[in-house]
């Protein structure tokens, strides 16, 4: 499930194959392998890269790091 790094709003608006909106942050994330990129989108429609904000963890697409591994 993709949520927005952000303010890990879960039902994002879908706008493309791999690509997400969070109406609550105007930010655009865009899905690559388990790895999200963040942009702003700019009142000219162009995107800004927001990745410097956010730590790679938080932009991780499954906190697999918090997940207890089952073992023994
Ligand atoms: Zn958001």
């Amino acid at each position: 499930m993709v949520h927005c790094p952000n303010c890990h709003f879960k039902d994002l608006g879908k706008i493309g194959s791999s690509q997400y909106y969070c109406w609550r942050c105007c930010l655009e994330v865009d899905v690559q392998g388990e790895v999200m990129s963040v942009f702003q989108v700019e009142e000219d429609g162009s995107l800004s890269s927001l990745d410097d904000l956010f730590s790679s963890e938080e932009r991780q697409l499954q906190d697999s790091g918090l997940i207890p591994k089952a073992s023994g």
